[in-house]
């Protein structure tokens, strides 16, 4: 996302197992603890989700998801899975935005929605599942997987909360985002269970195929993830079928006000269409050829876009703007020059979190640090110095007000350590954004500008559609006969002084 945070929540039980059952399936879970091997992260069978969705065209929405996944996903026997709607529940452990921006949240006064999972099948059979005390975790036990791959079937029912956020049904449409049931991310024979933030991007997911049905009332006009491959009215429903492949996550926006450009990004010879749906905008087709150059320009130093669509949308999701698979959400902005940035900030995004994720729960540096300095150097390229001097001189400026507080304050400059470590969304912009670009800056000016851009080239290429750590990129660096550890240990470590 851009600087502005966004938030969410947690919530009470959604279909609680009756106590002796519990008990009996968390002795299970410890006995078979010390069996759990990780697995993981190899690219062999496609992680796929298949969701059809009924919207009634006000809060609430039916959702069917079969969810096929590698057998060497799973860990004791079971899978996790997130259940970020219920985040934006009346009993969420956590508020989903800064209490500052609440009142612009929402709009319509305090309003909540959730997931209620009405059913569970593994392999075509009636499963028992258990959801976490915040509501926010779903756990499936799974048969000893002799296939290659465990299917699970779910039924649920969504309501979406009166709000400007990731979730809901906002002033200007519906956000649909982390609305399904998501796959825990494995890590050291455990599943990454972290709940929601205020702030930050509290999200972790492996690349996945989608298959997407909507049906929604015919008035809506439907943004989607991947390309929608058709879109028929019948009786008043508009029936939207969309499928994007190996994304890091799957979102829809509706709204009856989103008017539409289109345009075309090259990318290795090849064509990209990019669509921009947009409710308020004095140029849009400035910013559709904006997020066309952006596509062509990043495919050329990074490696190719991979996916025949990109989409930009026109939305609040509570922060400036924010990166989903193969589409982003940005907040309309008085201010032609910050929402220029906007956009290619979330477009770069596309290479660092899409193509290449990374744990944005304890390195969000990692890709939002990249994704400024790469909209930084794109105006640099496209001959406007000016305009990547004046991003470093903001973000040193902002990152040294931050480091110059009393210490009592309890900032602090050290960079890879839990989005929870941090005490207020100023510090976690400052350090995650700002010091982030200052990094990159750093390695640029040392390493050489075709060192450092065929470094990244590397770094994408050898992690796409996985997943890369710090360590990852410094090896990356490596490879193009830069040793850039020392320079990145003193940011991280917080021994760098910069002023
Ligand atoms: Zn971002």
């Amino acid at each position: 996302m851009t600087s502005r945070p966004s938030r969410h929540t947690h919530r009470g039980l959604a279909h609680p197992l009756p106590a002796a059952l519990l008990l009996l399936v968390l002795s299970a879970a410890l006995l078979a603890l010390a069996a759990c091997s990780p697995q993981h992260t190899e690219k062999d069978a496609a992680l796929s989700y298949t969701i059809e969705l009924d919207f009634d065209g006000e809060r609430e929405i039916d959702l069917l998801q079969e969810v096929t996944v590698p057998s060497s996903r799973l860990l004791c026997s079971e899978l996790a899975f997130h259940l970020y709607p219920n985040a934006f529940s009346e009993t969420s452990f956590t508020p989903i935005c800064p209490a500052e921006e609440k009142e612009e949240v929402y709009y319509n006064g305090e309003s909540f929605g959730e997931i209620e999972i009405l059913s569970v099948e593994t392999c075509g059979k009636t499963s028992n599942y258990e959801i976490s005390e915040d509501g926010c975790i779903l756990r499936v036990p799974c048969p000893d997987a002799a296939e290659d791959t465990v299917t699970v079937a779910l039924r649920a029912r969504l309501l979406l909360p009166e709000c400007n956020a990731r979730f809901g049904v906002s002033e200007d449409g519906v956000h649909l985002t982390g609305f399904y049931p998501v796959l825990c991310m494995a890590e050291d024979g455990e599943w990454r269970t972290e709940g929601y933030s205020p702030f930050g991007d509290p999200f972790f997911s492996e690349s996945a195929d989608y298959s997407v049905t909507l049906r929604a009332p015919e008035g809506y006009v439907v943004a989607s993830s991947g390309e929608i491959l058709s879109s028929e009215v019948k009786g008043g429903v508009r029936t939207t079928y969309a499928e994007a492949g190996r994304v890091r996550d799957f979102a829809l926006f509706l709204s009856r006000d989103f008017k539409t450009e289109h345009t075309t990004a090259e990318t290795d010879g090849r064509e990209v269409e990019v669509r921009y749906f947009f409710t308020d905008d004095p140029d849009p087709r400035a910013t559709a050829l904006l997020a066309a150059r952006a596509v062509t320009r990043f495919s050329s130093l990074f490696g190719a876009y991979p996916y025949p669509v990109f989409s930009v949308v026109q939305a609040d999701t509570g922060a400036g703007g924010m990166e989903f698979g193969s589409l982003v959400a940005v907040t309309p902005d008085a201010s032609r020059e910050n929402y220029a940035f906007t956009v290619v900030h979330e477009t770069a995004h596309q290479w660092w979190f899409g193509i290449v994720g990374s744990d944005q729960l304890n390195e969000p540096w990692l890709d939002e640090g990249l994704t400024e300095f790469s909209a930084a150097y794109f105006f640099l390229q496209g001959g406007e110095p000016e305009r990547y001097r004046d991003a470093v001189l903001a973000a040193t400026a902002h990152y040294s007000r931050f480091a110059a507080l009393p210490e009592e304050v309890g900032f602090s400059g050290k960079m890879s350590r839990p989005l929870s470590s941090y005490v207020s969304a100023g510090e976690y912009v400052a350090v995650t954004y700002s010091k982030g670009l200052l990094l990159f800056d750093t390695l640029f000016t040392l390493a050489g500008e075709n060192s450092f851009i065929a470094a990244l080239a590397d770094y994408c290429r050898t992690h796409a559609y996985d997943t890369a750590t710090a360590d990852d990129l410094a090896a990356a660096f490596l490879s193009q006969g830069f040793d850039a550890s020392g320079v990145m240990n003193a940011f991280i470590n917080d021994t760098a002084l910069i002023r």
